[in-house]
C-alpha cells in the first residue's frame, strides 16, 4: 500500500511540538493538524526500490521538519477554533 511519507515527519514533528505545547487531546485536533498539514506540504511516495536510508533521509529532511512545525503552528490554533468555538 502506498503512503504519503511526509505524514511520518509530520507527526513526528508534531510529537516535538507538543512536548512544548501541548494541543487539544480530543481525538480530532491532532489528525486534523496532520491533514491540514499535509494538504499544504509537498506528499513524497517511494517507489519499490527506494532504500531504508533514502526513506529515513526523508523524515529527517531539516528543512522539511522546519516547514512543517511553521504549518503546524499556523493550524493549531485554526483547527482548535474550529472543532471547539464553544471554548474560544
Ligand atoms: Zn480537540
Amino acid at each position: 500500500m502506498l503512503e504519503n511519507a511526509t505524514e511520518e515527519l509530520v507527526r513526528e514533528v508534531l510529537a516535538e511540538y507538543k512536548r512544548k505545547d501541548p494541543i487539544c487531546d480530543c481525538p480530532n485536533c491532532e489528525d486534523d493538524v496532520v491533514a491540514m498539514v499535509l494538504n499544504v506540504l509537498p506528499p513524497k511516495y517511494f517507489l519499490s526500490s527506494a532504500t531504508s536510508g533514502e526513506k529515513i533521509a526523508h523524515t529527517l529532511d531539516k528543512k522539511l521538519r522546519f516547514e512543517a512545525l511553521i504549518k503546524i503552528s499556523e493550524m493549531v490554533p485554526v483547527v482548535c477554533q474550529r472543532n471547539h468555538p464553544e471554548k474560544q
